[in-house]
């Protein structure tokens, strides 16, 4: 099962999730504020090693 990053609307939370592929978007809610309004970002595999120089997500 893949690792899914996601980031929810609301409160701008980031989180990881393992899920199917077929549900990957689906059901999702905010652990923080259980919003349903969560974004899928697209860089969920590996996060750890030699990372993505310039996504300059978390500055
Ligand atoms: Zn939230």
């Amino acid at each position: 099962m893949p690792m899914y990053e996601y980031r929810c609307r609301k409160c701008g939370r980031y989180f990881e999730m393992l899920r199917r592929m077929a549900e990957a978007d689906r059901d999702l809610e905010c652990p923080e504020c259980r919003s349903g309004e969560v974004e899928r970002l697209f860089s969920a595999f590996s996060t750890v090693g030699c990372g993505s120089p310039g996504s300059g997500r978390f500055t």
